[in-house]
């Protein structure tokens, strides 16, 4: 059994027995009749550090954690599936209108462009004013802290 949740695809929560070695069990490994506990993992590599009983309330816990301690901070920082899929379509649609009417294509694009700067102006200053980081700020962008600052010390007060 897996933890999922389609806000963040590439992770997939599991209940791994544990080994009497301490180790935990991979998820897609030989079960072992002879593990000593769960505990919560996930295929991103990320591992609880507590250990649960092995029974099923055991297993259960480990989902739980799973989704306390690793999904929620990641589904917080994620945006909603639902977005990133009309975001794909209407870049899809674009780089069809661009083969057919380029010009149109054009003028789609700078207007896009237009808003897209300001917007990404006043949510910078918004993170910022929410107390994150640039180190965040830049996670989030898919930059650095150094790039993320400086692209926008000049338009974010702090
Ligand atoms: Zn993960």
């Amino acid at each position: 059994m897996t933890f999922k949740c389609p806000d963040i695809p590439s992770h997939e929560g599991f209940a791994a027995p544990v080994l009497p070695n301490g180790d935990p069990a991979s998820s897609g490994g030989a079960f072992t009749k002879t593990f000593v506990g769960y505990q919560a993992g996930c295929s991103c590599g990320w591992t609880d550090q507590r250990r649960f009983p092995p029974t099923a309330e055991g297993a259960k816990e480990t989902e739980y954690r799973w989704w306390s301690r690793h999904a929620a901070p990641l589904i917080a920082a994620a945006p909603p599936g639902e977005l990133v899929t009309k975001s794909n379509l209407l870049c899809e649609r674009i780089v069809k209108l661009a083969a057919e009417r380029p010009l149109a294509a054009l003028t789609l694009l700078s207007q896009m462009e237009s808003w897209q700067r300001t917007l990404l102006d006043q949510v910078v200053a918004g993170a910022r004013e929410a107390g994150a980081s640039w180190t965040q700020v830049g996670e989030a962008m898919g930059i650095s802290k150094q790039s993320a600052h400086e692209r926008f010390r000049g338009h974010v007060s702090t």
